[in-house]
């Protein structure tokens, strides 16, 4: 049996940043990978163009972003935080560019912008390459062996493999074709690891409701969204969402889905759009009085065309008390005020969240009480390391997923008999 240094399960961009760094290093690297090529899920990320990380400069404020278990990663940012991945990134080939919400993609011409993550896969590919990682692919890993507190071997669909150390980088369970089937949680536990039940985040969310899909892929922008666990408001967002056929979706829902399943196990989640933030109460009321005049002469129906847009339209009739071919002339104030409550406070009443078919993370994985946060060393089986997504860790959009993986990539990478080696 060929003896490696390091033994990598997983060619995702986690597994591939340790890959390379501990090549770099010194060590001699294998990466074992199941699927046929690198990357799968990588090459989708930030519809192909990659949000590789996120321009907040100030630490505390880019940890909040993952919330508690942010902490955790205060060691390996301190090690390689975003600045470091910009300027490894740029040092590599890929120059970089912010965006909107300090999203960060690779800079290319406008027609080449979906090429970005598969530059930033060539890169890291490349980077493997520079240091002789020697890749298996088509190889699955299907059982790890544990003695005495280590790994002693790793069993494949193929053949048995050693090495000195091992580093889990399998992902987690959202997006399976891509090869994040969850499978690593099973190694970890093997290892005895507690494992944070794995859910479905940033995924759309799913309600009772079924007239949502009167206005289904329609995008709301400046649009409030208030939740409310048996009642009592518990978060709230501003910005952009859409309907669904089953439900909702869109930025601000993704982003909130992460906490869905924690609220359910609680009681009711209610969610209240509201359709007119800008507007308070009587300055809607006013706006709906102006409109109805100047329409007096149509129907309800036809009368809602400045203040809101035609796809949206039909979902509020549908959801008016006023019928839609009353004519405007006979409709009276307490209905006009029934219709400024309701832009304000269309109700829906979540049911559950779409699959991880569908989910663009894993929220929960393996324990972090049970993890180094300074080397991403196993505290239960002294030569396992883990980096990516299968660690309970989880941010919202906007780059802050792909830099779990850079950070705790690389920090593995190094392992801890490297701690002093420096860039
Ligand atoms: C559509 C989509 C778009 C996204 N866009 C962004 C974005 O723009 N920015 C951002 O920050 N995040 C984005 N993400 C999230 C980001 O892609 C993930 O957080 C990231 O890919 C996780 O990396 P990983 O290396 O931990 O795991 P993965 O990328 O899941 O890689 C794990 C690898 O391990 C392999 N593997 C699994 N089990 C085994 C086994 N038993 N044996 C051998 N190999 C195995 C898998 O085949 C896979 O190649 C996106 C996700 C999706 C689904």
């Amino acid at each position: 049996m060929e003896r490696f240094d390091t033994i990598v399960i997983g060619g995702g961009p986690a597994g591939l940043i340790a890959a390379g760094r501990a090549a770099e290093v010194g060590e001699r690297v294998l990466l074992v990978e199941k699927n046929d090529s690198l990357g799968e899920k990588l090459l989708l990320a930030g519809k192909r163009r990659c949000n590789l990380t996120n321009a907040e400069s100030d630490m505390r404020t880019f940890l909040s972003r993952y919330g508690e278990n942010g902490r955790f990663l205060h060691g390996a940012f301190s090690r390689f935080g975003p600045r470091e991945t910009l300027g490894f990134f740029n040092r590599h080939g890929i120059p970089t560019k912010t965006e909107r919400g300090n999203r960060i993609f690779p800079d290319l011409p406008p027609a080449a912008s979906t090429q970005g993550a598969q530059k930033v896969l060539d890169c890291l590919l490349m980077y493997c390459k520079k240091g002789n990682v020697r890749i298996l692919r088509k190889s699955a890993v299907k059982t790890v062996k544990i003695k005495n507190g280590r790994v002693e071997r790793v069993v494949t669909n193929i053949e048995e493999l050693a090495a000195d150390r091992y580093i889990l980088a399998t992902g987690g369970k959202s997006y399976p074709k891509t090869g994040s089937t969850g499978d690593g949680y099973r190694f970890a536990a093997q290892a005895g690891h507690a494992i944070i039940e794995p859910t479905p985040a940033i995924v759309p969310v799913k309600t009772h409701e079924t007239w949502v899909k009167l206005a289904r892929n329609f995008n709301l922008r400046n649009v409030r969204l208030t939740v409310t666990v048996n009642g009592q408001k518990v978060d709230e967002r501003f910005g952009e969402m859409e309907f669904t056929n089953f439900g909702v979706s869109g930025p601000i829902v993704m982003d909130l889905s992460a906490f869905v399943s924690d609220w359910m196990k609680q009681g009711t989640v209610n969610l209240t759009l509201d359709l007119k933030p800008a507007m308070n109460m009587p300055t809607l009321l006013s706006r709906i009085e102006r409109d109805f005049e100047k329409y007096k002469d149509r129907e309800f129906g036809r009368a809602l065309t400045d203040l809101l847009p035609s796809a949206l339209i039909p979902l509020v009739l549908n959801l008016s008390d006023i019928p839609e071919d009353k004519p405007v002339a006979y409709v009276s104030s307490e209905e006009q005020e029934d219709l400024a409550q309701l832009l304000k406070n269309i109700s829906l009443t979540v049911n559950g969240l779409w699959s991880f078919d569908h989910a663009i993370v894993t929220k929960g994985g393996v324990c972090l009480k049970e993890v180094d946060p300074a080397t991403l060393r196993s505290k239960l089986c002294e030569n396992l390391y883990f980096a990516g997504e299968i660690l309970d860790l989880n941010g919202p959009t906007g780059g802050f997923n792909l830099q779990i993986c850079w950070s705790t990539g690389y920090v593995a990478g190094e392992g801890i008999r490297l701690k002093s080696v420096v860039n």
